[in-house]
């Protein structure tokens, strides 16, 4: 069996180990396959594998991507569409192909950046669904909107046509320590249990990377957002902010 084959399924037992260890059913905690730096067919490999939805980090990579694989993706493949998340910055002048190209935002930050996905979102492409990214650490991440105006942006986005609000992500501070990585999704989720209280229909918190899936899981994750671990260690110096 390929390597990436075999680190799908050593992440589908971790994924299903912490939902057990949470008491959660296996299936509410979704695996997102970040693909950014490998090629389609990597991407064609893992959904052989079953996997379907994809995240990518760079507009013109992931645009490229996306058109490779669906021209390149076997027939025998095409039984569920292949589903692709941008998750990551964003600047409003490239808002455009990612309107187009892609089924989720994962890292909307601005009211500003909404605005253009959704004058942007094709008709005829379906509701584009959008977390917003959240600033849990503090001084320590330039992204992410600050928690205080969490409430503000998740209003005015749940209020432009075309987007699908869904929930939050975000990224922490990486750490080793346990503890710290729960501490820090267990303030997300208390963010996104506010705003369900408010009246907003959330249903997905992205959170939670190769290093610290199984705290994100035992915090309530719904997509965990899996790279290296799948595909391998990234030979790129381009990484997120
Ligand atoms: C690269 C990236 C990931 C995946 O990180 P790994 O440590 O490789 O699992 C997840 N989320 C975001 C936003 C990323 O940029």
């Amino acid at each position: 069996m390929s390597t990436i084959t075999l680190n799908m399924q050593a992440v589908g037992d971790a994924i299903a180990a912490a939902a057990d260890e949470a008491r959660r059913p296996r299936d509410s905690v979704r695996l997102l396959a970040v693909s950014k730096t490998f090629g389609p067919d990597a991407v064609i490999e893992a959904a052989g594998a079953g996997q379907r939805a994809f995240g990518e980090n760079y507009v013109q990579e992931g645009v490229d991507k996306v058109r490779a694989v669906a021209a390149a993706l076997p027939a025998a493949l095409t039984d569920l569409p292949l589903e692709w998340h941008f998750i990551g910055p964003i600047q409003s002048n490239k808002t455009r192909p990612i309107a187009e190209h892609f089924d989720w935002v994962h890292t909307v930050e601005r009211e500003k950046i909404a605005q253009r996905l959704a004058e942007q979102r094709p008709d005829g492409r379906g509701l584009l669904n959008i977390c917003l990214q959240v600033n849990i650490s503090g001084e320590a991440s330039k992204s992410g909107v600050a928690p205080a105006d969490v409430a503000a942006l998740a209003r005015a986005v749940a209020a432009l046509p075309k987007l699908r609000l869904r929930g939050l992500m975000a990224i922490p501070e990486p750490t080793e320590d346990f503890d710290a990585q729960r501490a820090a999704f267990a303030a997300l989720r208390t963010l996104y249990d506010d705003l369900r209280e408010q009246g907003f229909a959330l249903d997905t918190l992205s959170m939670g990377m190769s290093a610290d899936l199984r705290a994100a899981v035992l915090e309530g994750a719904t997509i965990v957002r899996v790279g290296s671990a799948i595909f391998g260690a990234r030979h790129t110096n381009k990484e997120p902010q």
